[in-house]
């Protein structure tokens, strides 16, 4: 009888001039040498011909390499401990433990914007202060109608004059405004209110343009130095809750047979839409499906160990959400093989001497990605911070229309006052009236 190794993530077959088990490398195939070295066995590797890892379909048969170990004597791969597994196949004690997570790749920093300057507070906040600003100034509101009524914000228009009917108030409709943009802009303006009444409106609306100013200015810092990472879904809740970006898992794996034997409903959920477009959202090998993730709106669900195998070496993917269950990979035998307890020393001669450890190390550490996920930015371009030069040029366009159509209703209100032809565009006597 001959070993077999299956074809897995951790598995890389080379090119080239190697014949026999020299085909093959990563964490799989030290395993099994260090397993090799210790129970002094020799083996021959070969690979499951459907490349699955094996499930069982409706008429109870099974594929991939449960189905092969009638033939072989060990399944060294990524193979996990179920409970279907476990009648029909033994598995060794386990040699990895992980569980089940969402890879899916990863969000583009979202600092970069002409407007990024309005990151710092949500839409709501920003539409909050408006209301609050709206609210405080407006007419029959408080800062307008209080000054109206309190008979101190009204002074006499001739001082010279004193005692005399005519009085005036400075808190006009468009002098309130004009107050509150000065007090939330932090520059203030020359109207000062007077009364009491008016004074505790000033300070309590001082009181909120400080706490809004000071929160804006701390939170600006942070957004602007450092990329924020946005993903549009953050667990398999959220994955479940959208049909926009596809899903799916491994045909025939481990995974697969966990969400059609699920009882929880969001899992149930979401093999409802798995199965529903079975030809796109299940994928043949985890190869495709990282290539489905690359290429496409997709995110794979599949073991988290292999996840991290995954993204430590290509930087745009990356796990999201936690960890969704429990369990681990075991060594698969045929059912009252004789080699299972030999294997299972050997594992937990090997775990116990830190040598399964090393293994983890020599295949699971290091990465070129990790200084990338918080990065800070370097100076500030124009795509950070154009949207405040746009702002101060529609400003300014405003302004001259404003000053425009001032200039045409002060003309036409003299021109009414007093009468007379005035000439436009060299057009001689055009009556305003
Ligand atoms: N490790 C799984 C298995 O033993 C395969 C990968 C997966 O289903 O996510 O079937």
């Amino acid at each position: 009888r001959k070993s077999f190794m299956s074809y897995s993530v951790s598995v890389i077959v080379t090119a080239g001039a190697l014949v026999g088990n020299d085909r093959f490398e990563g964490y799989c195939i030290d395993l099994l040498t260090e397993l090799a070295n210790v129970l002094g066995f020799t083996y021959e590797i070969r690979l499951v011909p459907d490349g699955r890892y094996g499930s069982q379909d409706e008429k109870g048969q099974w594929n991939g390499m449960i189905r092969e170990l009638i033939e072989a004597d060990l399944a060294v791969a990524p193979l996990t401990i179920t409970y279907m597994r476990e009648k029909v196949i033994d598995f060794s004690k386990p040699f990895m433990s992980m569980g089940i997570s969402i890879l899916y790749r990863k969000p583009n920093a979202t600092n970069n914007g002409f407007f990024s300057f309005l990151n710092p507070m949500t839409p709501d906040i920003w539409v909050y202060i408006l209301l609050a600003y709206l609210g405080v100034n407006k007419k029959n509101q408080t800062s307008f109608l209080v000054p109206r009524f309190s008979p101190y914000e009204w002074y006499d228009a001739h001082p010279c004059n004193p005692g005399s009917d005519v009085v005036e108030n400075n808190f006009t409709l468009l002098n309130s405004f004009w107050f509150g943009v000065g007090s939330l802009m932090q520059q203030g303006s020359e109207l000062m209110p007077k009364a009491l009444s008016t004074r505790i409106i000033g300070g309590i609306w001082w009181f909120f343009t400080l706490i809004i100013i000071s929160s804006y200015t701390a939170n600006l810092a942070a957004f602007l130095t450092v990329e924020r990472m946005d993903s549009p879904v953050d667990s398999a809740d959220d994955i479940a809750k959208q049909t926009k970006i596809e899903y799916g898992v491994v045909k025939d794996g481990a995974t697969m047979t966990f969400f059609k034997k699920s009882k929880v409903s969001t899992f149930e959920k979401m093999w409802a839409f798995m199965s529903s477009k079975p030809s796109t959202s299940l994928v043949k090998s985890i190869e495709d499906g990282i290539q489905r993730v690359l290429k496409s709106d997709y995110a794979l669900i599949m073991e988290s160990t292999t996840i991290d195998y995954i993204t430590r070496r290509n930087c745009n993917l990356t796990q999201v959400g936690g960890i969704i269950d429990s369990k681990g990979y075991g060594i698969g035998t045929p059912i009252g093989s004789p080699y299972r307890d030999k294997i299972t020393i050997a594992i937990l001669s090997i775990l116990e001497d830190g040598r399964l450890h090393m293994l983890k190390e020599k295949w699971w550490s290091g990465s070129s990605c990790l200084d990338e996920e918080r990065h800070e930015t370097g100076p500030m371009g124009i795509q950070n911070l154009g949207g405040i030069f746009i702002v101060l040029a529609s400003g300014l366009v405003l302004s001259v229309f404003v000053a425009i159509a001032e200039f045409v209703y002060k003309l036409r209100k003299t021109a009414e006052r007093e009468q007379v032809y005035v000439p436009i565009n060299h057009e001689p006597n055009v009556l305003f009236s």
